[in-house]
């Protein structure tokens, strides 16, 4: 592609047409981010950031609510504490960019840029915990992190993302279940009240799940092109890494234990998923919550009556704001509101208020849906709480067409020729019994690129045999294209 196309996106490509596309033209024509000069990276620009903020600020605030605070750790990790897990080193060394020269000298020891920081918690974690009285050790932060992927997409799948990790030491496996499942619920409610999206809460097979945990557990969701998308996970980690960093407490019983570790991260792909799961042909569409603007006043109508019209609209902004709601008055002259309309739309505002000289006379006002194009006629002084309630509505309805489509896009397969032909002519999730073996697994991969993406909870079926080699299925296995 011309560098000038990257950069000057004229139209919008149609979903239908090509949803990639589609999706990169809208987070450029929007101005959420822009590629950096490199490979894999992204400039996060500030409508995005802000979102991330926002959504940095409710997480944060529930894991303060439960007890977890907040650190820092370094960004370089020597190559060593890589090798003392050995399953994590051979997942993550693919994906490992190192330092081998700094300050003009060859370094002794490699470092590594930190993927993920198990093991540099593992280690002060090691130091710090020596009685049962330093446990549970609750710390998260707020950090970058790098991994070199093969194939990467803006917010998805990036070389250097940001992200919130969470590393917890526990007594016993019992409490360090809980608080797996716990971060669990955090997120999946945060996605499911916050992004307005619904997931699937599961728990990944062995070959999907993170290098060096004992499970991992997962929250899935489906985007607009029927792809899954991971969208969180929290693994319990057993006594894996306490026992290759030795972190060992005294107990009551004057005995010395290992603790037992878990580990949960959240990133700034579900940017990408709010994008992928509500934006349509006209651009974002963004769930009020997480907004930067909620509502944008356009005042319209001809040139003589625009100062009667401008002032009102003041008005009605002042109000809005003064009830908490992020309003922006746009009563530039030099641009149409037709430009403006489109403008908001493409950035994905929840609501237009729109006024004209005959509102102004019959004291009413327009609101307009972004979600449904809906037009709503509501009097003047009943704007800031029709606002409120609607802000409200079209959280809600956000979520109930995302679920509706979830709904809709999965599916059950009783064979390896059924699943192959629902992912290769729908896409979506589709529901299958799986023997526990690696290679029938494997066998679905291979046939139609689609993975396994959990081992639900609460599976709306189950499946009696195993898709591939027809034993009996030990589980029941969403298996989807993902992204
Ligand atoms: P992990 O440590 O592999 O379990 O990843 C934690 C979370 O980070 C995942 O659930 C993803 O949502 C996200 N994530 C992993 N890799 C990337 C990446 N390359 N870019 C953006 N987000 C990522």
């Amino acid at each position: 592609m011309a560098k000038q196309d990257k950069q000057f996106v004229k139209e919008i490509t149609p979903q239908s047409e090509d949803f990639s596309r589609w999706y990169i033209d809208v987070l450029q024509k929007a101005e959420w981010m822009d590629y950096a000069p490199v490979r894999g990276c992204i400039v996060i620009r500030p409508d995005a950031y802000e979102i991330w903020e926002r959504c940095q600020r409710e997480l944060d605030g529930e894991f303060k609510r439960t007890g977890h605070r907040n650190a820092y750790f370094p960004l370089f990790i020597p190559e060593s504490f890589f090798e003392k897990e050995k399953e994590h080193v051979e997942g993550f060394n693919p994906e490992l960019p190192w330092v081998t020269e700094a300050g003009g000298d060859i370094l002794e020891e490699r470092l590594a840029v930190r993927p993920t920081s198990e093991t540099m918690f593992g280690h002060m974690y090691a130091q710090w915990i020596q009685s049962y009285r330093d446990l549970p050790l609750l710390l998260n932060q707020w950090a970058n992190v790098v991994r070199w992927e093969k194939r990467t997409l803006p917010f998805l799948r990036t070389s250097e993302f940001l992200w919130q990790e969470g590393h917890t030491a526990h007594a016993n496996e019992e409490e360090a279940r809980e608080e797996t499942m716990r971060m669990l619920g955090i997120y999946a409610d945060f996605v499911e009240s916050f992004l307005a999206i619904p997931v699937i809460r599961g728990q990944k097979t062995p070959s999907e799940k993170f290098a060096g945990a004992v499970e991992t557990y997962t929250i899935e969701s489906l985007m607009k092109d029927g792809r899954a998308l991971q969208t969180a996970t929290s693994h319990y980690l057993g006594q894996n890494f306490a026992k290759s960093f030795e972190i060992q407490y005294l107990d009551k019983d004057n005995q010395l234990k290992y603790v037992y570790t878990t580990s949960w991260g959240m990133s700034t792909r579900i940017l990408g998923a709010i994008v992928m799961v509500h934006g349509d042909d006209r651009g974002l569409v963004l769930p009020p919550k997480l907004a930067p603007t909620q509502v944008v006043v356009v005042p319209i109508g001809p040139a003589k009556a625009r100062e009667a019209v401008v002032a009102k609209a003041r008005d009605l902004f002042e109000a809005l704001k003064r009830a908490d709601i992020r309003v922006h008055l746009d009563d530039r002259d030099d641009v149409s509101p037709g430009w403006k309309f489109n403008e908001y739309e493409l950035r994905g505002v929840p609501i237009r208020l729109e006024l004209g000289p005959r509102d102004l006379e019959a004291s009413q006002a327009v609101l307009a849906r972004r979600d449904t194009g809906e037009k709503i006629t509501v009097p003047l002084d009943a704007v800031v709480e029709r606002v409120q309630s609607l802000l409200a509505d079209i959280q809600r309805d956000l979520f109930e067409a995302a679920k509706r489509r979830l709904e809709e896009n999965s599916h059950v397969a009783e064979t390896l020729a059924q699943l192959v032909e629902i992912i290769q002519t729908k896409r979506g999730f589709v529901l299958a019994g799986w023997c526990g073996d690696d290679a029938c697994e494997r066998a679905v991969k291979d046939a139609c690129t689609a993975t396994s993406r959990c081992i639900p909870f609460d599976p709306p079926a189950r499946p009696a045999t195993c898709v591939t080699c027809g034993k009996p299925a030990a589980y029941a296995v969403w298996f989807a294209k993902s992204y």
